[in-house]
């Protein structure tokens, strides 16, 4: 459970409203059960729960189970899809190991306002489901202009290219050798000509094809996620 505080033995930490109804009526948790907590900074912790009342819980905590974890530093850039597919396509990226999400407005994508706090808190309950102690922040929406522009070149953009010829598998282990790492996938109608050729122009950039079909664009971040993680292996 994420709680927003300081994690020492013996703080007593208040759970918010909806994580006292989900304590208390979905786990059906009691006095004295306990439970493990993280706060994206000092690990995981081990907490009791010390008193509750009909919509309150407060929680004793006891020791710190796991160190923080360092996560590895892979900025994911997604052109936003419609909502439904949106939440899962954040959720999905947190559990394959982004550690930073930036929605990016592309000439052809489909959503230009993506609700930004909804995405914050996909990131935070696929956080907590998947046990990664580490809360990426969801950045605000940029233009595929700005995030290019703003790029910082020591970072290596891994970009999803349905197009890129196919390539030496070394291709992507020689990108994958540094510990920045950005990837960029496009939307459902794709990148635009204009948009694809800057992104081959730039020195940071590999483009890599995911196979021969055109696959959506959430299915394509999971596979490239899976990709990269596999190739680096655990970062941890
Ligand atoms: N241009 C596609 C078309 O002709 O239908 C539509 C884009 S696809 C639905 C969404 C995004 O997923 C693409 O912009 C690309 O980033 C990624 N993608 C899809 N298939 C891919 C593949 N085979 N290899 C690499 N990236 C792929």
């Amino acid at each position: 459970l994420f709680v927003d505080a300081d994690l020492t033995p013996g703080t007593v930490v208040e759970a918010a409203p909806n994580q006292a109804h989900y304590l208390l009526n979905v786990l059906r948790m009691r006095q004295d059960s306990e439970l493990l907590v993280f706060n994206g900074r000092d690990g995981e912790w081990r907490a009791r729960l010390a008193a509750s009342g009909k919509k309150s819980a407060s929680l004793t905590l006891i020791e710190q189970t796991r160190p923080q974890p360092v996560l590895p530093d892979l900025h994911y850039c997604f052109a936003p899809l419609k909502k439904g597919r949106l939440d899962y396509l954040v959720q999905k990226a947190v559990e394959m190991g982004a550690s930073a999400l930036t929605p990016v407005i592309t000439q052809h994508c489909q959503m230009h306002k993506p609700g930004i706090e909804r995405l914050r808190a996909n990131a935070l309950e696929a956080a907590e489901q998947c046990g990664i102690l580490a809360v990426p922040p969801v950045h605000a929406p940029v233009k595929f202009d700005r995030l290019i522009a703003d790029w910082d070149p020591g970072r290596r953009l891994i970009f999803c290219d349905e197009s890129a010829e196919t390539h030496n598998p070394l291709t992507m282990l020689q990108a994958l050798e540094t510990d920045r790492l950005g990837l960029i996938v496009g939307p459902e109608g794709g990148f635009s000509d204009a948009e694809r050729r800057a992104l081959h122009a730039l020195p940071f950039v590999t483009a890599i094809p995911l196979g021969p079909r055109i696959l959506r664009a959430d299915t394509a971040a999971v596979a490239a996620l899976a990709v990269i993680q596999a190739t680096i292996g655990d970062w941890r």
